[in-house]
């Protein structure tokens, strides 16, 4: 009797005679590739950790993980080379000006999405003044709309005299 040994299509696993071809972690990669399974994986996930006692277990099953591995000098190591290879690079990134400037404006996006973008400097030199964030707002907001309606009447006054001088020229 021969028993021949069944790897798997995709890596070199052994599999068993019953298999139906592949090992389970390459099976389950061809399975997670679908989108509509992501979906339903990521839906019942976050339906699982809205519950605060499953989370709660969660957080303390991650923080007894983190505790065991640290016990590892091997890991203690691999960590603090991760530190060293990633860490300080990192802050340097988030110094640039530049990134400074496209995290000043994602942050104003998100706090003073309530003031038009146009109007911001001015709701920003208010706080010289001393006024709260409610009265900035409403001031720049109420100076705003009272400029938009001086800017239609002063339209609606030049058409009216546009139309006055063309009635005039007519006769
Ligand atoms: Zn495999």
């Amino acid at each position: 009797m021969t028993t021949s040994v069944r790897t798997c299509l995709d890596c070199p696993a052994t599999i068993s005679a019953v298999s139906k071809g592949r090992c389970r972690r390459c099976a389950n990669a061809i399975v997670n590739r679908s989108p509509e399974r992501r979906a339903k994986a990521s839906a019942s996930m976050k339906r699982r950790l809205a519950d605060p006692m499953v989370r709660a277990e969660q957080t303390r099953l991650s923080v007894a993980g983190v505790k065991r591995a640290a016990q590892d000098p091997a890991w203690i190591e691999k960590k603090r080379a991760d530190g060293r290879k990633y860490g300080a690079p990192n802050i340097d990134k988030t110094r640039s000006a530049e990134s400074r400037a496209k995290a000043g404006a994602s942050i104003s996006a998100v706090k003073l999405a309530h003031v038009p973008p146009s109007l911001r400097d001015e709701y920003r030199a208010l706080r010289a003044k001393g006024l709260s964030a409610a009265e900035r707002a409403a001031a720049v907001v109420d100076r705003s709309n009272r400029l938009a309606k001086e800017a239609i009447e002063r339209r609606a006054r030049e058409q009216a005299s546009a139309a006055e001088r063309q009635k005039a020229q007519a006769y």
